[in-house]
């Protein structure tokens, strides 16, 4: 409760960004409070000690939060990126977005079989990247232990489509 109440004072709202109609919720004050910033990387770390062997960052603001926790766990860190970005071989899986799809790729060699996989980023609000980003590590025979999310945006019911699925979010709208 503490570190919920701490993230969500160094959250900001930005009505209309990125288009018209959407409140886009803005976690850089939080990245630039140092006390803040460390205080969420040790939080989750003693939520994830021990129970993961590699943790998954999501493009991009996924990755910022990712990569101090792997190391913070002593584990490693898999990206899973946007389509072009990581060079081959890699694994795709594509999404619907509100308007038209996206794509999120893994380099599967990155993933060992059975490795505990956590799943990182920022917002959960569709729960359409966190989807692709599951079956992404099940393809590449990782097993997906569950999802931290910083953010999650309850209205959108991400989680129905996590079903199954593990899903921790440090503060929910
Ligand atoms: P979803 O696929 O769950 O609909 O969208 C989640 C993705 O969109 C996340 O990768 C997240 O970074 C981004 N996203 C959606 N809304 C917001 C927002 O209000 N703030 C931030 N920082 N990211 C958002």
């Amino acid at each position: 409760a503490e570190l919920t109440d701490l993230v969500r004072s160094h959250i900001r709202e930005i009505p209309d960004f990125p288009s018209p109609g959407i409140l886009f919720r803005d976690i850089t004050p939080l990245l630039a409070d140092g006390p803040a910033f460390g205080a969420l990387v040790s939080g989750l770390a003693d939520v994830y000690g021990g129970r993961v062997d590699a943790v998954a960052g999501l493009e991009s603001r996924g990755f910022i939060l990712a990569a101090p926790l792997a190391a913070a766990l002593g584990v490693g860190m898999l990206t899973v990126r946007k389509a072009g970005r990581l060079p081959g071989p890699v694994i795709g899986v594509d999404y619907a977005l509100e308007y038209g799809t996206a794509r999120m790729e893994l380099r599967p060699e990155t993933v060992s079989a059975g490795q505990r996989v956590l799943i990182v980023d920022d917002v959960l609000a569709t729960g359409g990247t966190g989807a692709a980003a599951v079956e992404l590590i099940r393809q590449a025979g990782g097993r997906v232990v569950g999802l931290a999310m910083l953010l999650e945006l309850a209205d959108l019911r991400g989680r129905d489509r996590l079903d199954g699925y593990q899903v921790d979010s440090v503060l929910v709208y």
